[in-house]
């Protein structure tokens, strides 16, 4: 359970979270560089006292997730797409994750208004002793009474502290999990909406990586045997995901290392996710805390629309 400080700071993580997906929605324009979005949103986010919890991902059209700007990256968002803004934060490690998707032809109102209404849905059902698959199921109906397919292999996730990815998974669809959430449990729920297949597959396009080191001696191994480029990788972000443009003054070979790193299975690279009928996708996240009687929002994305 949390504390009443760690509470605090959540609170505090999740208005950052929130003004950053607002300011996010003001700036995201066709023709603008996906590299100066990730980058002034990530800036902003430094700027209020907290740091990313992942890059800023950008995921246009059939892209669903995993990809933030390249360094020196001339993409720029194109007319008439779809464009997902994935943003987390956190302060000591605690986090909020939560995203918006903008469109710039009104056809894709529909797709946009599937997610965030299955997004609504999650926040009536969610508390203390419901069933993951309940929630599942719940995205699923709200997402197909809209004429759109949920994307079955994207999930919502537990987290706790330094972890955004903490065991638990929340499905799109009803996938027969019978376990409950917990009060004082915190999620990351994320609605994925698409006109395709409503599967992602793996794209070998890498812009995000994580360390994954699981004991203090592995750590000491890889440190003695790298130096400071380990080091740095945390003192970038701890252990949470990391971009090479995060690294990339200091380091003029930072690709050339981090090919090796994940060669050596000392980092994990995020393969980009496509949509496997590159159908569009949409997206709508906020973090909650589940309550015996509900559950608290902590980024309140659903504002944002009203
Ligand atoms: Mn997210
Ligand atoms: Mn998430």
């Amino acid at each position: 359970m949390l504390n009443k400080e760690d509470l605090e700071t959540l609170r505090k993580v999740g208005d950052i979270v929130h003004k950053t997906l607002n300011r996010a929605l003001n700036i995201v324009r066709p023709g603008m560089k996906v590299l100066d979005l990730c980058e002034d949103l990530e800036n902003y986010i430094r700027g209020q006292g907290a740091r990313p919890a992942f890059p800023v991902n950008v995921s246009i059209n059939d892209v669903a997730a995993h990809y933030t700007a390249k360094i020196d990256d001339d993409l720029t968002i194109p007319e008439k797409s779809v464009v997902k803004i994935d943003v987390g934060a956190h302060i000591d490690g605690l986090i909020v994750d939560a995203a918006v998707t903008v469109s710039f032809d009104p056809i894709y109102e529909n797709l946009l208004k599937a997610a965030l209404e299955a997004l609504k849905t999650v926040k009536h059902v969610l508390k203390h002793g419901v069933p993951v698959r309940k929630i599942g199921a719940a995205i699923e109906k709200t997402i197909k009474a809209h004429g759109f397919k949920p994307i079955e292999n994207l999930t919502g996730h537990l987290i706790k502290r330094y972890e955004l990815h903490a065991g638990k998974s929340i499905p799109n669809v009803d996938n027969g999990d019978e376990r409950h959430v917990i009060e004082g449990e915190i999620y990351a729920i994320e609605p994925f909406a698409t006109n395709g297949a409503g599967v992602v597959i793996d794209y070998p396009v890498f812009t995000i990586y994580r360390l994954q080191i699981t004991s203090a001696k592995q750590l000491k191994k890889v440190q003695k045997k790298y130096g400071n480029i380990i080091n740095d990788i945390i003192e970038v972000n701890d252990h949470l995901p990391f971009t090479p443009r995060w690294l990339k003054d200091k380091y003029t070979n930072i690709l050339e290392l981090i090919n090796k790193l994940v060669d050596e299975n000392i980092l994990y690279a995020y393969p980009m996710l496509v949509e496997e009928k590159h159908g569009y996708v949409s997206q709508f996240e906020d973090t909650f805390i589940v309550k015996s009687d509900g559950c608290e929002e902590l980024a309140h994305t659903l504002d944002l629309f009203k």
